[in-house]
């Protein structure tokens, strides 16, 4: 039976980094979850607002653990920037099917690529990443100044690979996956309308959600230019703000 409340929205489609726990490695508001998953609790028992769930660049593991944080006991979670999906219903995984050896193995050369060029400079990959590499530097600035190298060596070897910044990685994925097409596998398995959909994000990397939901939120700490994509923008940071945006959602 497909998920139905009787509000206008069926699903919160939620980033992670900067929306539910900051995107630095400062603790996560962990009262600011408990009232998420207090509003999870309630969706599910009564079905009278929408069930939020995640989509993040984070490893699936990561998502994983804060889908089950959040008690999200019914649809499925996004990782790895749309790679993975994690039903939290039965504890299966699904790597998108349109990810092939060869894309694997263009990720195995790419990560040996940038091995060699920046490890020295301490450049460190993200543990956690099956098929997409992020790499992180303590030095914003410096990780900054190498997203034109990499996105050249790329185009070089013609290797089909998106390179993009968020405020403290830089993602390097497959170009033909991204959170919009996680989305289409997710509504599809799940027979949920995309009409009755909304989204929250605060970074470029979630014009992917917002170009999928009719209804997309930014909390007040998001970059001006996704601030764009929003019906509306929550005077509130992070967790707050998405409580707050929720509050828009189901008042
Ligand atoms: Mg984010």
């Amino acid at each position: 039976m497909p998920f139905r409340i009787t509000g206008k929205y069926d699903l919160v489609i939620c980033d992670i980094d900067g929306c539910l726990s900051p995107e630095s490695h400062a603790p996560i508001n962990i009262s600011g979850l408990a009232k998420i998953a207090e509003h999870n609790r309630l969706a599910i028992q009564n079905r009278d607002r929408p069930v939020v769930t995640l989509c993040s660049g984070r490893p699936i593991g990561f998502v994983e653990c804060l889908c089950r944080l959040i008690q999200n006991t019914l649809i499925p979670c996004i990782g790895e920037n749309g790679v993975w999906l994690w039903r939290p219903a039965d504890n299966s995984f699904e790597c998108d099917p349109a990810i092939t050896d060869e894309h694997m193995e263009v990720v195995h050369q790419a990560r040996k690529l940038l091995r060699s060029l920046f490890e020295a400079n301490g450049v460190i990959q993200q543990p956690g990443k099956s098929a997409s590499v992020a790499l992180y530097h303590p030095d914003t600035a410096f990780l900054r100044s190498i997203v034109p190298t990499i996105a050249q060596e790329f185009q070089k070897r013609n290797w089909p690979i998106r390179v993009s910044m968020t405020w403290l990685y830089i993602n390097c994925d497959l170009q033909h996956i991204n959170k919009a097409t996680a989305i289409d596998r997710l509504i599809a398995q799940n027979s949920i309308k995309p009409e009755r959909t909304a989204g929250i994000g605060d970074t470029m990397g979630d014009r992917f959600i917002a170009e999928r939901v009719s209804w997309f939120g930014c909390p007040a700490n998001s970059e001006a230019e996704i601030k764009k994509a929003a019906t509306y923008v929550s005077p509130h940071d992070e967790v707050e703000g998405v409580l707050d945006i929720l509050d828009q959602l189901v008042h």
